[in-house]
C-alpha cells in the first residue's frame, strides 16, 4: 500500500508521524528539508530567536519517526491517475493525505509589503527592514490583516500574528529608547479586527493598543499599496515606511486545478472525519481544507494537528474495517497565547465560551515554553503531553 503526505507543516509531520505509528509504511513529499513552526517566528524580525531556531529539519524528524521524505516541489495533484507530479518524478499512490496549507488573497501593490505568514524567509526580510528604520531613528510603521469575504475561516489565527508583530516592534522600538520617534499604527478594512477571536477578546484589544501607543485605522477598504502609503478606497492614504500586512487565506493554485470539490475560496470540502467528500482514498488536513458549519472557528496549527489525529485514525479504522470513528468538528476550538513581546493574553473560543485572560511577563514565558516544548516532543526527547 502506497501512502503519500504531501506538505511538511504542523499537518503533514503529524500525519506522518501518526501513520508511522499505526505501523504504516509512508512517504512525505514538501518542497523544503524543514518544517517552519509559524507561530515562534514572530520573534524573528524582533532579533529574539534566530531563523535556524524556527526550523525543524525534516531529515532528523525521518530518523526518529521513520517515514520516508521527498524534497520535491509538487506541481500538479493528478487525482484521476493517482499520482502527484513533482519537479523532478511522478509518485503513484493508493492514500493521499494533503496538507500543502494555503494561499493569500491578492492585493494590488502587495510587493509593497511584507508577511510574516508568508514564505519564511519573510521573516527575515522584516528584520532588516526593520533594523534599517531603527538605524534611521524615525519612521511610520503599519501593521494590518486582510480576510476573505467568501470564507469567514481564512483568516489565519484571526489576526492574531499580526497583533504579535505589532506589539512586539512596539516593545521592540521601545527597548532601543525611539518609541516616541515612531508612529505605529494597527490597520485593517473590517470595523472590527480581531472579533472572531470573541466579543470579550475584542473589547480588551482596546487596552493592548493604549498600553502600546499604537494607532488605529478600521474600517475602510484597502485599494492598493505603494511603496511609501497604503491606500484606502476612498482614496485617503496612510503613511508607511514598512508594511506588514497579513492579506485573507486563498485556496492554493495547485489545489484550485484539481477536480477535488472546494468552497469559493478554494479549500477542499472534507467530511467531518477529514475525508475528501465522494473520495474514499484523499484526506485534506490542515489550512488546505475547508472548515464548514463553524464560522467562528479559525486556521490553526493546533487544529491542523487535531486533524492529522482525526484522519489518521479514521485511516486506519478503516483499513482494520473496526468500524470506529472520530469527528474533527467536536474537537474545534481557538486556542491561542498571543504573545506582545513582555507578555502575553491567553485567548479560547469554542461555539460556547469565549475567553481572554491578559498574562503580564508570564505569558510570554509560556509561549517561549511551547516553542521548546514543540520540538522537543517531536524529535521524540520529552513525552507527549495529551492535546499538545
Ligand atoms: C506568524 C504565525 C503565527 C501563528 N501562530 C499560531 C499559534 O500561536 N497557534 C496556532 O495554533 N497556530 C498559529 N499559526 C497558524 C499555523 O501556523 C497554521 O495554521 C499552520 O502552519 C497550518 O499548518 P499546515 O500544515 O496546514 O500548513 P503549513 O504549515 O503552511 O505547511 C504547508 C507545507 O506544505 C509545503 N508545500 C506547499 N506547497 C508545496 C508544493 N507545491 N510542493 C511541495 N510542498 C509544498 C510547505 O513547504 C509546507 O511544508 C500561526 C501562523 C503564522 C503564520
Amino acid at each position: 500500500m502506497k501512502i503519500l503526505v504531501l506538505g511538511g507543516g504542523f499537518a503533514g509531520i503529524e500525519t506522518a508521524i501518526k501513520l508511522r505509528k499505526y505501523g504504516y509504511e509512508v512517504t512525505l513529499i514538501s518542497e523544503r528539508d524543514y518544517m517552519f513552526i509559524y507561530p515562534i517566528s514572530i520573534w524573528i524580525p524582533v532579533s529574539k530567536i534566530s531563523f535556524e531556531d524556527t526550523k525543524l529539519n525534516l531529515f532528523e524528524l525521518q530518523k526518529k519517526h521513520g517515514f520516508n521524505v521527498i524534497i520535491e516541489k509538487i506541481t500538479k495533484i493528478d487525482t484521476n491517475n493517482q499520482q502527484i507530479i513533482t519537479d523532478k518524478n511522478t509518485h503513484k499512490y493508493d492514500y493521499l493525505f494533503i496538507a500543502l496549507g494555503m494561499s493569500k488573497v491578492h492585493i494590488k501593490g502587495l510587493e509593497n509589503t511584507h508577511s510574516i505568514c508568508g514564505k519564511p524567509d519573510e521573516a527575515t526580510i522584516i528584520k532588516d527592514k526593520l533594523n534599517q528604520l531603527v538605524e534611521k531613528g524615525t519612521g511610520n510603521i503599519t501593521v494590518g490583516f486582510g480576510g476573505n469575504p467568501n470564507d469567514p475561516t481564512a483568516t489565519t489565527m484571526r489576526g492574531g500574528p499580526a497583533f504579535e508583530l505589532l506589539f512586539n516592534i512596539s516593545h521592540f522600538i521601545k527597548n532601543k529608547g525611539l518609541r516616541d520617534k515612531f508612529i505605529i499604527t494597527f490597520f485593517a478594512p473590517m470595523a472590527e479586527p480581531g472579533k472572531r477571536m470573541g466579543k470579550k477578546a475584542f473589547q480588551k484589544m482596546g487596552g493592548f493598543f493604549e498600553r502600546y501607543h499604537v494607532k488605529t485605522h478600521f474600517g475602510k477598504k484597502i485599494k492598493e499599496f505603494t511603496k511609501d502609503a497604503i491606500v484606502f478606497a476612498d482614496e485617503t492614504k496612510l503613511k508607511s515606511d514598512l508594511t506588514l500586512y497579513i492579506s485573507g487565506g486563498d485556496g492554493l493554485p495547485i489545489i484550485k486545478e484539481t477536480s477535488l470539490p472546494q468552497n469559493e475560496t478554494g479549500f477542499v470540502k472534507i467530511n467531518e472525519l477529514c475525508r475528501v467528500e465522494n473520495e474514499d482514498n484523499i484526506y485534506v488536513i490542515g489550512d488546505a481544507a475547508a472548515i464548514r458549519n463553524h464560522p467562528w472557528a479559525a486556521k490553526q496549527g493546533h487544529i491542523a494537528e487535531v486533524m492529522a489525529d482525526v484522519s489518521t485514525y479514521n485511516f486506519h479504522n478503516m483499513i482494520i474495517a473496526s468500524g470506529k470513528r472520530k469527528s474533527y468538528w467536536e474537537k474545534l476550538h481557538i486556542i491561542c497565547v498571543m504573545d506582545s513581546g513582555d507578555g502575553a493574553a491567553f485567548v479560547v473560543r469554542t461555539s460556547k465560551k469565549e475567553i481572554m485572560i491578559p498574562l503580564p511577563i508570564v505569558g510570554h514565558w509560556l509561549k517561549k515554553g511551547w516553542g521548546w516544548y514543540y520540538k522537543q516532543s517531536k524529535m521524540k526527547r520529552m513525552f507527549r503531553i495529551p492535546g499538545m
